[in-house]
């Protein structure tokens, strides 16, 4: 019945992929969830699926959708980020806790790939995390479902920096689907797999994302990387940032930091800085490298 490219507008999450499913999980939890997989579409992440009272109506059927079958599961077109909600809905205690993780994801190398829009901690912070420290890290899932994430992202926190480079860290959260680790397991990690760092306000780099910057209009207009940033002292408003294309004398103007953030988000790895501090984007090692 689904076809990979067919979509549907759904009012909760926009243009999306387009699933079928009976009615029951659509609306209801608990009631079992079993899938159809189509040969032709044999990879579809998101195959048709109904609950346990259709799978029976259709076995009564002789594992075929007669009238009767069809009838009673009145199926419905929904968006393939609705399925993954009826899927947990419908089988959460069947899919808590029933994947393994055996590796943890090379933010560094997906960075690469994608350093206009992904944004990760500087590397200057990675390689000198302090004992104590929050980081994130992404759990890759060995072997996922059709309809179910890849990868589950949970905060770890530094025990200790081994000779080698790499952390001792302990497991600070209860993943959802994967079971071989859990809270207070210990992970051995490296630089490159810190996703995110844990910062509280007042506490380290913070930076209040509704004040202003200022900001060179070649950036906001036309686009162009933002290569260097420098902080002076600020007011009430204004953070004291100043980011420029290429040079100093290019016209600046006034926008909320949250503005150039949406717009280049690998800012954020520098704009809780000290006031003082200068920043010059490398071109090679793709982030900010202090300048002062
Ligand atoms: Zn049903
Ligand atoms: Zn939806």
């Amino acid at each position: 019945m689904s076809e990979p490219d067919k979509t549907i507008h759904c009012s909760k999450h926009g243009q999306r992929v387009a699933t079928f499913v009976c009615h029951h999980l659509a609306h209801s939890a608990n009631r079992g969830f079993n899938i159809g997989i189509n040969p032709e579409y044999a990879d579809d992440p998101f195959p048709d699926a109904w609950c346990d009272e259709c799978e029976q109506k259709f076995e009564e059927a002789g594992g075929e959708w007669n009238d009767e079958a069809e009838e009673f599961a009145d199926i419905r077109l929904i968006c393939c980020d609705c399925y993954v909600a009826a899927r947990l809905r419908n089988q959460e205690e069947e899919l808590r806790r029933r994947f393994t993780t055996t590796s943890l994801q090379d933010i560094v190398a997906s960075h690469k790939e994608a350093p206009r829009t992904f944004s990760i901690p500087r590397s200057d912070e990675r390689v000198n995390l302090p004992p104590g420290q929050l980081v994130k890290l992404v759990f890759e899932i060995a072997e996922t479902e059709p309809g179910l994430p890849g990868a589950e992202r949970m905060w770890v926190e530094v025990k200790e920096r081994r000779a080698d480079g790499n952390y001792v860290g302990e497991l600070h959260n209860q993943p959802y689907f994967i079971s071989n680790v859990g809270e207070g397991t210990e992970v051995i990690f490296g630089p490159e797999h810190v996703a995110a760092l844990y910062v509280k306000k007042d506490d380290g780099p913070w930076l209040d994302e509704s004040l202003e910057v200022s900001c060179s209009e070649k950036i906001i207009s036309d686009d162009l990387w933002p290569c260097l940033a420098e902080r002076a002292s600020g007011s009430p408003t204004h953070t004291g940032w100043r980011i420029y294309a290429s040079d100093m004398n290019e016209t600046l103007v006034s926008i909320p930091a949250q503005q150039v953030l949406d717009q280049f988000p690998v800012l954020d790895s520098v704009l809780g800085e000290d006031v003082g501090s200068s920043w010059k984007w490398d071109e090679a090692e793709l982030e900010y490298k202090r300048t002062t």
